[in-house]
């Protein structure tokens, strides 16, 4: 959906889950806060937006990022130098148990990121538009029991305020995420429109 509108989705997890495969210094130090479901420190998060951001002109969706008052004040220096202010924020409102059902039954794609639940949202076996194969499903570490009750926790001290933050400056889009998969992408569609 995001690709039709032309807008480049960068996902701060998933550049975290790339470096952590590929092993590099930085993936190795984040490794042990992502499975722990503690947040990567900001100098590190920071460091690499920058450097995903460096010289871009066209309009872009950060997934994930910033998750800390001193990550959305960095993000908000950042855009300043680029002359180009954030337009809309999202937030996606699920009750905490309904997030616990979610993570739990999450199986991921290793080739093209989709993602599916159990229950919910079952693996069609439609082939990977990465690999032209069947999906290659995997369980993220960080979706054990004891990581997702940390990663909620995390959210509701760390990450929560920024709710105010961009709210006080009218840029706050609430979304109904409990809702089925297709209205949630309506509403999505409707906030960045
Ligand atoms: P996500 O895929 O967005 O759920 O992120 C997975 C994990 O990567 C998080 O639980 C954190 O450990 C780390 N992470 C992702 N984005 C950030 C961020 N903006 N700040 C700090 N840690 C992050």
């Amino acid at each position: 959906m995001l690709k039709e509108r032309g807008l480049l989705h960068l996902s701060t997890g998933d550049l975290l889950r790339a470096a952590v495969k590929e092993g590099t210094p930085l993936g190795l130090e984040a490794k042990r806060y992502m499975d722990a479901g503690d947040l990567v420190p900001d100098a590190v998060v920071i460091g690499m937006i920058q450097e995903a951001l460096a010289g871009r002109t066209d309009d872009f969706m950060l997934d994930g990022f910033p998750r800390t008052t001193p990550q959305a004040e960095a993000l908000d220096a950042m855009l300043a130098g680029m002359g180009a202010p954030v337009d809309a924020v999202i937030s996606f409102d699920v009750p905490r148990d309904e997030l616990v059902r979610r993570l739990g039954g999450r199986w991921i794609c290793r080739g093209c990121g989709r993602s599916f639940h159990e229950v919910s949202n079952p693996y069609d076996g439609a082939p990977c538009s990465a690999t032209g194969a069947e999906c290659d499903l995997y369980q993220r570490d960080d979706d054990r029991p004891e990581a997702v009750a940390n990663r909620l926790d995390v959210y509701d001290s760390q990450t929560a305020p920024l709710i105010d933050y961009y709210a006080s400056r009218g840029l706050l889009r609430r979304v109904d995420g409990a809702l089925p998969l297709d209205e949630v992408q309506a509403q999505v569609v409707e906030a960045i429109a």
